[in-house]
């Protein structure tokens, strides 16, 4: 989602007139978009502010902005720690920058972190960068969940859909500048429209997604196990754009947590829906989310989570160390894991998981899969890259004019994050 609202940024700066740059000392405006889903990230916002801070002796002009999750959670106080800062917005307020860069040239510091009934700052249309075969929509706006570890019904607010009509026209226009795939973005896309009259379900939203011209491939996240429907299931049989991958995070195997995390579901609701989606698409990845060394976590439930995590076999999964956040219910509950132990449990379950990955990626040794191609490797700019249906990553040597083309390639060689093949 920070990575969709950067892009936002970029394409409102460009509007201003300002041109991108990798080197910081040459640049007019610095705006960091920043994350508090854990401290790690928060703290960091600090670290990196002292150094543009130094940049500001040579270039009194300077402007620094700060947006994102951490300024919407300090808002004022970010100005008292960091008082070099030009202005501050939230995560309602991207809209707002060409007014707050128009304060800051007249020297005026500025905090804009006011919530907002509308969704102004979601609803651009075409801030996609040539060359780009691959985008992010987002369809809805904050939530109401508020599991109990969980920050971001406090820094986005609550849940609110985009309207279907905004958004069917934002991937019409995406695709007419070459997108071939999108992915839907919200924090529980399955409760989409669910307070607005008349508006689409999710299903309906993909339904209607599936029939656009020249889109060829629908991707969302992140789904709440406590809401997939058996429309939404069937939909994996049915639209033949939708990727065969899930991601539907569960946090904990063990029951006593996840109702301590306020999740909605127990393991036998979310094993119940695993087995429903395999039933409807045999060879769906399914990826997952989850957190170790919750608050009262014992060795008995996390060796659950682990027992979960052998009897679904997930493709890859994201796990983190629980982290305290102010203002959640978690933050104030007694029994906290030392962070030992949380480091000690993340590694078990890491190792873990690195084998099942391997285990399913060595299957796929000399399959010939459909890849659509999304651009130059990160890491050998001499190879291209691009992505399976079931969201394995591919690089291949290839020409350059092969981007946004699907492919079939062979896979020859298989690691814990990416496959490596040959066009055929
Ligand atoms: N809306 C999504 C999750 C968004 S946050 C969902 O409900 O599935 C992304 C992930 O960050 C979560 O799935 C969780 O695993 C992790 N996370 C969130 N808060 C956290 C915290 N306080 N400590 C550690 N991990 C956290
Ligand atoms: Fe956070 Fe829970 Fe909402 Fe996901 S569903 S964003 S974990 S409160």
């Amino acid at each position: 989602m920070n990575v969709n609202d950067s892009e936002k940024i970029l394409f409102i700066l460009g509007k201003e007139g300002y041109l991108p740059t990798k080197d910081e000392t040459k640049a007019d405006l610095i705006i960091l978009n920043t994350c508090s889903v854990r401290k790690k990230p928060e703290h960091k916002v600090y670290s990196e502010l002292g150094r543009f801070k130094k940049l500001k002796k040579n270039n009194k002009d300077l402007i620094i902005g700060v947006g994102g999750c951490v300024a919407q959670q300090e808002g004022e106080n970010l100005l008292i720690r960091a008082p070099y800062v030009n202005f501050v917005f939230g995560t309602h307020n991207i809209h707002k920058l060409p007014e707050l860069i128009k304060s800051a040239k007249s020297r005026k510091q500025k905090v804009e972190v006011d919530f907002y009934k509308e969704i102004y700052s979601l609803d651009f249309q075409g801030y996609i960068e040539d060359n780009k075969v691959t985008s992010f929509v987002t369809i809805m706006q904050g939530c109401d969940n508020y599991c109990s570890y969980c920050i971001v019904p406090y820094v986005r607010g609550s849940e609110k859909s985009r309207s279907s009509k905004s958004i069917i026209n934002e991937i019409k226009l995406l695709t007419e500048k070459g997108i071939k795939e999108v992915t839907l973005l919200g924090q529980n896309v399955n409760s989409y429209g669910k307070n607005v009259k008349g508006e689409l379900t999710f299903p309906e939203l993909l339904k209607k997604i599936n029939l656009i011209p020249g889109l060829k491939r629908i991707r969302f996240t992140t789904s709440h196990p406590k809401d997939i429907s058996d429309e939404l299931i069937l939909c994996f049989g049915e639209l033949e754009k939708l990727a065969c991958h899930i991601h539907l995070p569960v946090q904990s195997g063990s029951d006593k947590i996840l109702f301590r995390m306020g999740r909605g579901y127990t393991k036998k609701d979310y094993l119940k829906k695993i087995d429903a989606l395999r039933k409807i698409k045999p060879d769906i990845a399914i990826t997952t989310d989850f957190i170790v060394g919750f608050p009262g976590e014992t060795d008995k439930d996390f060796m659950e989570t682990i027992e979960l995590t052998k009897k679904v076999e997930f493709d890859e999964f994201f796990s983190f160390k629980y982290s305290d956040r102010p203002k959640t219910k978690a933050y104030f509950m007694k029994d906290k894991i030392p962070e030992k132990i949380k480091g000690e449990r993340l590694k078990v379950l890491q190792d873990i998981q690195k084998d099942i990955t391997m285990k399913i990626n060595n299957k796929l040794k000399g399959k010939i899969l459909e890849i659509l191609v999304e651009g130059k490797s990160k890491k050998n700019n001499q190879q291209l890259t691009g992505r399976t249906k079931d969201n394995k990553i591919v690089n291949f040597q290839g020409e350059e004019s092969l981007i946004g083309k699907l492919l079939q390639v062979k896979i020859e060689q298989v690691f814990p994050h990416s496959l490596k093949g040959k066009i055929i």
